[in-house]
């Protein structure tokens, strides 16, 4: 029986010419022809006024509590259940997280809670779109713009996804993408923050090219570049751009083939999750998902562990996700302590993720699912 992995990276052709090119034209730095080719990508197809490329998600975060001027003791609400650079770029700059738990359908950040978590300390709100479908956007901008704080949209997974027939990403007044290897779109590392608020713009750019003002020397706009503010080395070298803009040109293909890979599973595992009270992913009617994972809720911790151990059995490898972040060693030093968050608790014991890469073959898909249906469900 061959091994069927949980990820595996794909090439779609074009990633060696682009690569090729950019080393003959001698263009390796950051900001060189594909990366302004990335740029315009995405502010076209989503209709963003400003994106940069990043080194990573993770280095978008941090630009966005750069940006917000994120300062020791502010307050920044985040879901207890996502990945820890969601908090720590704003951990870095002194800020004390609070966790939010969520919901039990979409498993987003639970807005009826958020109001309740406002403190006059509170100075962003970061909700992530789980899997790739949309959180309540507008409730949590309502109260954003309510009690005037910001919401930055960890968009890690939700690239081309949909909220009430608008893109993910283009709600707060920053955004941020990955293009980790584990991504729909990937160069390995990479990242992007989407502006939307153009107030933030000219500073990103210095933030993002160590502190100064070099974005504007080579436009011509200044005829010499200086330290004008604190930043970073954010930008991303032309030949992962290069690998990147092959990936984002034929990103309906991917979508097309991954929307297969999961409404596969989804129809032939419908049936089987109703008869053992196993919980299929909830997209709500005004989401259009942006088919990043495919994952199921056991109805406990035994189960789920008995599950992984009998797909590992038949040489197919599934993962659980997120450990609760209040609950992590840094989380309770922050205060964090088990009940806080039920939802989140509740869910990451019983959560299971399915093989999901653009490549997946439907015969080996199939015999993902048969493994699923023989499993014995009678520990
Ligand atoms: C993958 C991921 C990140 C981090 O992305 P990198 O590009 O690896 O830094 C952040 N947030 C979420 C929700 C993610 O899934």
């Amino acid at each position: 029986m061959q091994y069927i992995p949980f990820n595996q990276p794909s090439t779609l052709g074009k990633e060696f010419e682009y690569i090729v090119r950019t080393i003959m034209d001698r263009d390796l730095s950051g900001d060189g022809a594909f990366t302004k080719k990335c740029h315009a990508f995405l502010e076209q197809h989503l209709g963003v006024p400003k994106v940069l490329l990043t080194t990573s998600c993770t280095h978008a975060l941090e630009m966005a509590a750069l940006l917000l001027n994120i300062q020791p003791g502010d307050e920044v609400i985040v879901p207890s259940f996502t990945f820890v650079s969601t908090i720590n770029a704003f951990v870095l700059r002194g800020a004390q997280p609070v966790f939010s738990d969520i919901r039990p359908d979409t498993l987003n950040m639970d807005e009826a809670k958020l109001e309740k978590l406002i403190s006059p300390r509170t100075r962003a709100i970061v909700p992530v779109h789980y899997a790739g479908v949309g959180c309540e956007m507008d409730t949590i901008m309502d109260i954003s713009r309510r009690y005037g704080i910001p919401v930055i949209e960890d968009n890690a997974h939700g690239l081309f996804g949909k909220y009430k027939n608008k893109y993910l990403g283009t709600f707060g007044c920053l955004a941020t993408q990955s293009f980790h290897e584990t991504k729909n779109f990937t160069c390995g590392e990479g990242g992007a923050l989407l502006i939307n608020n153009m107030e933030y713009a000219d500073r990103a750019e210095i933030i993002r090219e160590k502190g100064t003002n070099r974005s504007l020397f080579y436009r011509g706009q200044v005829d010499k570049y200086t330290w004008m503010d604190i930043g970073s080395s954010y930008l991303p070298s032309g030949i992962l751009a290069a690998f990147l803009y092959a990936q984002l040109e034929n990103y309906q293909r991917i979508q097309e083939k991954r929307r297969q890979i999961w409404q596969f599973y989804y129809e032939n595992l419908c049936d089987w999750a109703e008869d053992h009270q196993v919980k299929l992913p909830t997209i709500p009617e005004h989401c259009e998902q942006a088919y990043h994972m495919f994952y199921m809720l056991l109805p406990s911790l035994d189960l789920r562990q008995a599950l992984i151990a009998h797909l590992k059995s038949k040489n197919i490898s599934s993962v659980f996700h997120y450990l609760p972040l209040h609950l992590s060693q840094m989380g309770r030093k922050f205060g964090g302590s088990q009940g806080d968050c039920p939802v989140t608790e509740s869910v990451s014991d019983r959560l299971l993720r399915l093989p999901f890469y653009n490549e997946l073959t439907e015969s080996d898909q199939a015999r993902v699912i048969e493994s699923i249906r023989n499993f014995n469900f009678c520990l």
